[in-house]
């Protein structure tokens, strides 16, 4: 079997390579660069073991030649400028990566006449607060460029798979962390900088808004998730989640405690990290998943929060 990953040197990306090259896949990697940051697949011992191409995601020729040379049993979309709070910053980019990226994928898909099977990582944020548990017909609300690129993605798949009867698929993934996750993001700036006041007395984290909740898993569980989707003989569109939300004090509450710290002391909360729109409260509804795949989170965020402090505490970050 092959499997072509845009988006291969993320986190998603190089967990994702390293299961389906486990299973005896034949993996091509794509980057947009031509010096791609293999750090992750050094780290997790993929290094050298798959091929990585240079390609523009929203390039038509160069992903028809992907496609068509290369044959992919399965396609996996990841790639995307994917920081909810850069995207307010980089909106143009953000849309780029992720709209264009996408509905050209679709488009050489559909013009090759592929018929192979074609995932695309959706977000949790398309739904912006969640009154109750969402699952992927639920009411969206889209409250980032992010966001709204995710959202349109989305519905660019359900129409390609409805329209064109393309074998495309959308997992809308809540956060979900692991060691590889970039460093400017929240939840490692928090493992990271807390385990940096366990060592430094005078050293003081700076941190925005506290009181959103999200529902935080564990990123190589997810990649087994995505997995199941694309595989399925019947594609539907699945929300993959825990179902346990917490706000992100809870978050910076449990990391303090399990170094022995009152994060009170060594917190500084700043007004200006804050998004100019937020999302207050999301969470999944985990049951879908389970009953269609009878997958099922192992670690919520408890276990997400130990592990991470593990590997920051063991230098594997
Ligand atoms: P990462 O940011 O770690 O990886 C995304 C990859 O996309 C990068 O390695 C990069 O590869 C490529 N990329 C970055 N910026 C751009 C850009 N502007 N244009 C095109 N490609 C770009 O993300 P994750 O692995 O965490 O996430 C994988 C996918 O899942 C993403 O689409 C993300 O939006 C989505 N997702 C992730 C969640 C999470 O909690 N992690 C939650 C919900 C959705 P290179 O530089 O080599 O081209």
């Amino acid at each position: 079997m092959k499997a072509l990953v845009f988006g291969c040197t993320g986190q998603d990306g190089s967990l994702l390579s390293s299961s389906l090259l486990a299973q005896g896949y034949e993996v091509l990697g794509v980057s947009r660069s031509s010096n791609p940051n293999l750090e992750v697949h050094r780290r997790i011992s993929i290094l050298g073991k798959m091929e990585i191409r240079t390609a523009d995601l929203c390039d038509f020729r160069e992903i028809l030649e992907l496609i068509t040379g290369f044959e992919p049993d399965e396609i996996y979309n990841l790639a995307a400028q994917s920081s909810v709070g850069l995207s307010f910053v980089q909106p143009l980019d953000t849309f780029n990566s992720i709209i264009n990226g996408t509905i050209n994928l679709l488009e050489v898909a559909r013009f090759a006449s592929y018929s192979g099977s074609i995932y695309f990582a959706g977000s949790s944020e398309i739904f912006g607060n969640t009154n109750a548990p969402a699952e992927a017909t639920s009411p969206r609300n889209p409250r980032s460029p992010y966001a709204i690129a995710k959202d349109a993605s989305y519905n660019a798949v359900q129409l390609y798979r409805q329209a064109y009867g393309l074998r495309c698929v959308t997992g809308i993934l809540f956060n979900h962390e692991s060691p590889y996750r970039s460093p400017n993001f929240v939840t490692r700036k928090i493992v990271d900088g807390a385990v940096r006041c366990s060592r430094e007395k005078d050293y003081r984290l700076q941190l925005g808004n506290l009181t959103v909740s999200r529902d935080w898993g564990w990123a190589e569980e997810y990649i087994e998730a995505m997995q199941l989707i694309v595989r399925a003989p019947n594609l539907v569109d699945q929300v993959i989640c825990t179902g346990r939300m917490e706000t992100l004090e809870y978050f910076v509450f449990r990391v303090f405690q399990q170094l022995d710290l009152n994060w009170h002391e060594h917190v500084q909360l700043s007004d200006d990290l804050h998004r100019p729109s937020d999302i207050q409260k999301s969470v999944g509804n985990p049951k879908p998943m389970q009953q269609a795949h009878g997958w099922q989170a192992k670690h919520d965020v408890d276990g997400v929060i130990d592990r991470l402090i593990e590997a920051t505490k063991s230098g594997n970050n």
